[in-house]
């Protein structure tokens, strides 16, 4: 599982492998791995004749260096990967919420001392100067705990954003960039419509994942299958083949979820939950993955 081929200083959850990290990881599957399609992958799964050595490559969200970094290196090794688009923040560019709320936070030059009403509570956005920890963060996750004011804030309120109804979490964003006499950069923006036709027309076949990046166990079942059928339609669109796998936004998944996902077209689905496909029994609506680490070797598959 990947979701960016970049290098940004800062990566709060690790969703970033560098390109030169992704050409390694490329040869080293090509070299050691049967790389399949994740369709093959599933159809061979199915069959119960997947190879032991077999991998498929994702990618979630519809990020653009997928087209400018990821795509040359994958078609130039001649490997296959799928996008599972979130079409919302592609189609309507109004990017990704998570991806504002690091910039407005993590990287503030001033301090601020404010208060923004988030779903229905005032919450204070509070910190001082830049600490030493802010001018490298590098190598630092959010799930490890904040090191800076910046950091704790940030993964405070990335939790209560999450949860929140998508209109709300735009209003929210705006009113944090308000607050702080800022817009988000969107340095790290999702393809736009005419970029993903160009991408499904090279090494990637296009998947779902929702409308708008929903959590999903917050939706009831009416609205999880309107943002997961909706968001099929929406791939439909870019794709040049049929959009048969979907992905969980944040892996956030539960077994109501899988009928759901069925009704809505797809023949099976990704969640984030890390491990190896069971070849003797696999759960095709809840197949495991592994995140991709950025480092040259790919040990962490095994
Ligand atoms: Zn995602």
């Amino acid at each position: 599982m990947y979701h960016r081929v970049a290098d940004p200083g800062s990566d709060p959850w690790g969703l970033s492998v560098t390109p030169d990290n992704f050409s390694a990881h490329l040869a080293a599957l090509k070299r050691d791995r049967a790389v399949l399609g994740m369709d093959d992958f599933v159809t061979q799964a199915r069959a119960g004749t997947l190879p032991s050595h077999a991998v498929a490559i994702t990618f979630d969200d519809g990020y653009h260096d997928n087209l400018a970094a990821a795509a040359p290196l994958l078609s130039a090794a001649g490997l296959p990967a799928t996008l599972f688009l979130a079409s919302a923040p592609s189609f309507r560019q109004t990017g990704y919420w998570f991806e504002d709320l690091a910039d407005l936070i993590l990287d503030a030059r001033d301090p601020a001392d404010a208060r923004v009403q988030i779903g229905g509570e005032t919450v204070a956005i509070r910190f001082g100067p830049r600490e030493s920890a802010d001018e490298d963060r590098r190598g630092w996750r959010a799930w490890n705990g904040g090191r800076t004011q910046r950091e704790t804030l940030f993964h405070a309120l990335w939790e209560r954003i999450r949860v929140l109804p998508v209109e709300a979490q735009t209003v929210t964003l705006a009113r944090i960039g308000a607050a702080l006499g800022r817009a988000p950069s969107r340095s790290a923006r999702p393809m736009t419509q005419a970029e993903l036709g160009d991408l499904a027309r090279g090494p990637f076949t296009i998947g779902g994942h929702t409308v708008d990046h929903v959590d999903l166990p917050t939706l009831d079942d009416s609205e999880a299958f309107a943002q997961i059928a909706n968001g099929r339609t929406d791939a439909e669109q870019v794709a040049t083949g049929p959009v048969n796998g979907f992905a969980y936004p944040y892996g956030r998944c539960e077994p109501r979820l899988g009928p759901i996902v069925q009704a809505a077209g797809f023949s099976w689905a990704c969640t984030t939950r890390h491990a190896h496909v069971d070849r003797r029994r696999i759960d095709p609506y809840f197949l495991p993955r592994i995140q991709a680490e950025d480092r040259p070797d790919i040990d962490w598959l095994n």
